[in-house]
C-alpha cells in the first residue's frame, strides 16, 4: 500500500456543481491544472468557467454523462490527467471505477477498491467491524434465511428491530418493526425492495434504537499506514434519513466521547487499510453508547463544517496523500475551534411539502461578512436542472461557540438572497426559533416528527422592496403594447423589467 510520491500535474474532476467548484479551487491553489467533464446541461456552469479545461461527457441524464466511467477514465488518459478527483456522489463509492483508474494508470483520488468494495456491502463491513471490536448496533451479522428464522431472531433482539438490506443503500430494504406480528409483512416487504434495488434479496436484523443521534467521524488515512480521526460532526437534523443541517463539533460530545469515537473509528478505518478521507457514522443511543452504522469512502457533502473549527483543508489532504505523502504532523493532534454550522440549500419548497422548485436562479447574492463561507455550484441566471441532486450550495458559518455559530445562521441566512426559484431557506429560519433545536437536543427523527406535527413555524416569504416598481413597470409595458408584441410572450422583457426595477431600488438606498 505504499505510494511513491508523485507530484499531480494535472487532475481530472468527475462532478458537477459545488463540489466541482469546491475541488478546482484545492486545485488552483496547489498550482495543479484542473480539468472538469461536463454533461449538455452543464455547459456554461461555474465549475466549467472555473477549470483550465473542460470536455463534454454527454446528455444530460446522468448514466449518458456522469457516470460513464470507462469514458471518464479515457478521457483521462487522453488528456494526460494524473488523477481523477470523484467528489462524491456518482462514481465516487464505485469500487469498478477506481479499480479501472488504476489499471489505466490514473490515479484515483480515495480509498483503495478493496476498502471501497469491502464498506459497500453492510453485512460484509458489519462483520468486518464486529472482527475488529467495533461495536455494532446489536443483531445479527449473517442473512436470514426464511421467516422462522426472523421471528427467532428478533425474539432475541427483544422489539423494536430494523430490517436492513444486506446490500443496501439510500435507506432501500429498510423497515421497523415494533411488534411481533408486523415481522412477516415487514420482511417479505423488506426483501421484495432489496430484491428490486440491488438484485440481492439478502437482508439483516438489528435492534431498533430509539431517537438517537448521528455523530460521524472525519478520517484521513495516508499510504504509509497511518490514519487519524479529524473529530466528529454532529448530523442528526435529517428529513427522512436526508441530512439538512450539520455542526461541529457535536453539543454533546465532550473530549472524552470524542477520543473513544475517534480511536474507534481509526480501528474500523485500519480494518479495510484505509487510505484517503472517509467517514465513520455512528449511531449515539441515549445511554451515552454508539454503534458503528456504514464507513462513507469518500469526501462528505458536510466536510466544511470541520475544515471550519479544524483550520484544515480536506481537499488539500487528499491531494497530497494521493501523492503519496505522509500525512503532516499537526494533523495528528486535533482539537475543535470554536462552532461551525453548515445548511444545505436545496431547491425546494417547504411550504409545499418540499416540492422541487427548479428554475433559473435570477438574482443569487450569498451572505458575507465575519464567519460565513458559501460552497455555491451556481451563478445569478445559472438554472437548477431537474437532472441533478437540487442542492444550489452549503452556507457555512463559523462562530467562538454554538450560539454565536447560530446567530450568524441567522444573520447570513437574512442576507442571504435567491430570487426564480424557491428554496429550504424558510425551514432554517423556522429552526433557528426552534427551542429544541436552539439548545442542540437533537435526534435523527426529530426534523420529520416536528414537520410532521407542524411544530415548525416557516416565515412568509419575504415582500421585495422593489416588488411595487416591478409592477409599475409591466403596467407600463403592457399599455405600450410591447408585451403582447413580444414572440415570446414578455417573457424576457419581465426578467429585465424586474432586473432593471431591482437596480432602482439597490441605488435607492438599504437593500431590506
Ligand atoms: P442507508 O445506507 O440505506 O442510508 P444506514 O444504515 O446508513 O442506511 O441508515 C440510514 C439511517 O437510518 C440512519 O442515519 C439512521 O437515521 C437510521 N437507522 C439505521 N439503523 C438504525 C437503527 N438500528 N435504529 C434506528 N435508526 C436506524
Amino acid at each position: 500500500m505504499e505510494r511513491p510520491i508523485r507530484q499531480l500535474k494535472k487532475v481530472l474532476v468527475a462532478n458537477r456543481g459545488e463540489i466541482a467548484v469546491r475541488i478546482l479551487r484545492a486545485l488552483r491553489e496547489l498550482e495543479i491544472r484542473g480539468a472538469v467533464v461536463y454533461s449538455e446541461a452543464d455547459r456554461t456552469s461555474l465549475p466549467v468557467l472555473m477549470a483550465d479545461e473542460a470536455y463534454p461527457i454527454g446528455p444530460a441524464p446522468s448514466r449518458e454523462s456522469y457516470l460513464r466511467g470507462e469514458a471518464i477514465v479515457e478521457l483521462a488518459v487522453q488528456i494526460g490527467a494524473d488523477a481523477i478527483h470523484p467528489g462524491y456522489g456518482f462514481l465516487a463509492e464505485n469500487a469498478d471505477f477506481a479499480r479501472h483508474c488504476e489499471e489505466r494508470g490514473v490515479v484515483f483520488i480515495g480509498p483503495s477498491p478493496a476498502a471501497i468494495a469491502a464498506m459497500g456491502s453492510k453485512i460484509e463491513s458489519r462483520r468486518l467491524m464486529i472482527e475488529a471490536g467495533v461495536p455494532v448496533v446489536p443483531g445479527g451479522k449473517d442473512p436470514i434465511p426464511d421467516l422462522e428464522t426472523a421471528t427467532q431472531r428478533a425474539a432475541e433482539i427483544g422489539y423494536p428491530v430494523m430490517l436492513k438490506a444486506a446490500a443496501g443503500g439510500g435507506g432501500k430494504g429498510m423497515r421497523r418493526v415494533h411488534r411481533a406480528e408486523d415481522l412477516a409483512s415487514a420482511f417479505r416487504a423488506a426483501r421484495s425492495e432489496a430484491s428490486a434495488s440491488f438484485g440481492d434479496d439478502a437482508v439483516y436484523l438489528e435492534k431498533f434504537l430509539e431517537r438517537p443521534r448521528h455523530i460521524e467521524i472525519q478520517i484521513l488515512g495516508d499510504h504509509h499506514g497511518s490514519v487519524v480521526s479529524l473529530g466528529e460532526r454532529e448530523c442528526s437534523l435529517q428529513r427522512r434519513h436526508q441530512k439538512v443541517v450539520e455542526e461541529a463539533p457535536s453539543p454533546v460530545v465532550d473530549s472524552e466521547l470524542r477520543r473513544r469515537m475517534g480511536e474507534t473509528a481509526v480501528r474500523a478505518a485500519q480494518a479495510v487499510g484505509y487510505s484517503n478521507a472517509g467517514t465513520v457514522e455512528f449511531l449515539l443511543d441515549t445511554d451515552g453508547s454508539f454503534y458503528f452504522l456504514e464507513v462513507n469512502t469518500r469526501l462528505q457533502v458536510e466536510h466544511p463544517v470541520t475544515e471550519m473549527v479544524t483550520g484544515l483543508d480536506l481537499v488539500w489532504a487528499q491531494l497530497h496523500v494521493a501523492q503519496g505523502e505522509p500525512l503532516p504532523e499537526d494533523f495528528f493532534e486535533v482539537e475543535p475551534r470554536g462552532h461551525a454550522i453548515e445548511v444545505r440549500l436545496y431547491a425546494e419548497d417547504p411550504a409545499r411539502g418540499f416540492a422541487p422548485s427548479p428554475g433559473v436562479v435570477e438574482v443569487l447574492r450569498w451572505p458575507e461578512g465575519p464567519g460565513v463561507r458559501n460552497d455555491c455550484g451556481i451563478e445569478e441566471g445559472g438554472e437548477v436542472s431537474i437532472h441533478y441532486d437540487p442542492m444550489l450550495g452549503k452556507l457555512i458559518v463559523w462562530g467562538a461557540d454554538r450560539e454565536q455559530a447560530l446567530r450568524r445562521l441567522d444573520r447570513a441566512l437574512h442576507e442571504l438572497r435567491v430570487d426564480g426559484i424557491r428554496t429550504t431557506r424558510p425551514l432554517f429560519q423556522a429552526l433557528l426559533s426552534d427551542p429544541d433545536f436552539r439548545a442542540g437536543a437533537m435526534d435523527i427523527d426529530m426534523l420529520d416528527r416536528k414537520l410532521a406535527a407542524g411544530a415548525l413555524v416557516l416565515p412568509q416569504p419575504r415582500v421585495e422592496r422593489d416588488l411595487p416598481l416591478v409592477a409599475a413597470a409591466l403596467a407600463h409595458c403592457e399599455v405600450s403594447g410591447r408585451l403582447a408584441a413580444d414572440p415570446d410572450g414578455g417573457a424576457d422583457l419581465r426578467t429585465r423589467w424586474r432586473r432593471r426595477a431591482r437596480e432602482a431600488a439597490r441605488g435607492g438606498g438599504t437593500w431590506n
